[in-house]
């Protein structure tokens, strides 16, 4: 599912040094360029080093047309002037980074002189560039450093992730099997909204199309996905005819996600009409493939599952669909224990999962539906919310460190994950109250908060962020101050 993205860099400069130092500009890219190809996820391919108005214009048309762009970094080694700037970017449709560098790491004390001063000149041919992005009010990302340093391209690596999950996002398609369980509201949204903002198709089929599609499904075609469960899980029941059944309707669905490009699907307990069993083994393992899936209808949270495991390592990352379930309140040891009935992708598990099956009183089921049974593994991590605040969206972003499950749960027949939310269990339960975050959430190992930051502010949608440092307090000051801010944008 991972597409060969690319990222596109632009260097700015003048006529006004002569050819000599242009080609050296050019070929000094050129090299940046390959050199930080190889530490960086997706590659840096040198485009031109503009000198007018025009090229940057065609480079950035370019960048805007072509799918395999996801953003474009700028940086000037030279002096650009900026009003050549205004045109292309005022065009920009693609995420943007300047990167603030320089070739050279020292200033050269006995070599330099008024030649190696007019070549490198990134301290003030960046600030040239930087007034013209502020001044035209464009979402961008500003990361300052030596080029070959660490933290550098580890930050610009981050960024190229989520510039990546926006071209995953503006591609949406979620396919919904039923409407959103009965009453509920966080789930719900403005889907024609979404669209305009996001750019997700957000379109709903039959679940009788899905039955039909099942009984389609050819034994041969079982038996393949069965040698595929063996292989990845221990099967760790005796109702083989249950792990089969949800072959079928893994099979099925994916038959239809593809054949209408979907990256997400959704279904709901209430709505199984013709089927045995609400899917499990099969939405957890189509969400190991990259799928995204929202349970109860929730659309919202099935596309950010996508999105968001596609930001991760090798475009499908440690994240999964997550539900706050139940809390463990003893003083000192306070957690939140997430869950879902069935569909926690097993990306997420500390080791290899079980398939078990058992009775499922919520909902349509008439037989045991197979599921994937694990505990998440300990780490630090983040929750992810999307919720839409009527006029506009916002994601909400909460910091938790994940831990090894404090007891066996030997009962408990579902996957599930442990962590205490920050700053603390009681705080971070408040901040997240507060903000309107979902009981449905996407939890994420491998894509962070910074991430999710740069995401938002690329997708400009309202971005909260609660943390180590965050009280209830501060954070109804800023959302306050947000919501003003955002009914006059
Ligand atoms: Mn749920």
């Amino acid at each position: 599912m991972k597409k060969p993205y690319e990222f596109w860099f632009v260097v700015g400069s003048q006529f006004l040094y002569g050819d000599e130092v242009l080609e050296t500009v050019a070929g000094r890219a050129k090299e940046m360029a390959a050199e930080l190809t190889k530490v960086l996820p997706f590659p840096l391919v040198y485009k031109v080093t503009a000198k007018t108005n025009q090229e940057i214009t065609e480079v950035i048309k370019e960048a805007n047309y072509r799918d395999e762009c996801a953003g474009i970094v700028t940086w000037c080694h030279t002096f650009s002037p900026s009003k050549m700037w205004i045109n292309g970017l005022s065009a920009l449709k693609k995420p943007y980074c300047h990167l603030a560098t320089q070739y050279n790491r020292e200033i050269p004390n006995e070599e330099i002189d008024m030649d190696f001063m007019n070549l490198n000149q990134a301290a003030h041919g960046d600030r040239e560039h930087g007034f013209i992005a502020a001044r035209l009010r464009l979402p961008r990302k500003v990361i300052a450093g030596y080029w070959q340093d660490e933290d550098v391209t580890e930050r610009l690596g981050a960024w190229m992730r989520a510039a990546v999950g926006a071209a995953v996002c503006r591609q949406m398609r979620v396919m919904r099997f039923g409407d959103n369980m009965r009453e509920v509201a966080v789930t719900e949204g403005d889907k024609v909204e979404t669209q305009i903002k996001l750019g997700w198709q957000v379109n709903t089929w039959a679940v009788g199309d899905l039955v039909k599609e099942m009984n389609a499904v050819t034994e041969a075609e079982i038996d393949a996905l069965m040698a595929e469960y063996e292989a990845s899980y221990d099967i760790a029941t005796d109702n083989t005819a249950a792990i089969r059944y949800q072959a079928k309707e893994e099979i099925a669905i994916k038959k239809m996600l593809d054949s209408e490009g979907c990256r997400a699907f959704t279904n709901t307990f209430q709505d199984l009409y013709g089927m045995e069993q609400l899917p499990g083994l099969a939405s957890q393992h189509l969400m190991a493939q990259g799928y995204g899936f929202g349970a109860e209808g929730d659309w919202k949270v099935a596309a950010m599952t996508a999105i968001i495991k596609a930001m991760g390592k090798d475009g499908n990352g440690a994240s999964a669909f997550m539900e706050d379930y139940t809390y463990h309140l003893v003083k000192g040891e306070e957690y939140s224990l997430g869950a879902h009935m069935l569909e926690v992708c097993p990306s997420v598990a500390s080791a290899r999962p079980r398939i078990e099956t058992h009775h499922l009183g919520i909902g349509m089921n008439e037989k045991d539906p197979a599921r994937l049974v694990f505990e998440g593994k300990a780490g630090s991590a983040i929750v992810v919310s999307l919720v839409d605040m009527g006029g506009r969206m916002r994601l909400i972003v909460q910091d938790i460190e994940a831990v090894k499950p404090i007891m066996p749960m030997p009962n408990l027949p579902v996957a599930r994950v442990m962590w205490r939310p920050l700053p603390d269990l009681k705080t971070g339960v408040e901040c997240w109250i507060i903000a309107g975050g979902a009981h449905h959430t996407v939890l994420s190992y491998d894509v962070t908060a910074d991430m999710m930051r740069d995401f938002a502010h690329m997708m400009d949608i309202e971005f909260v962020h609660i943390g180590k440092d965050t009280t209830p307090e501060k954070l109804e000051d800023e959302l306050f101050i947000s919501d003003l801010a955002w009914k006059l944008k």
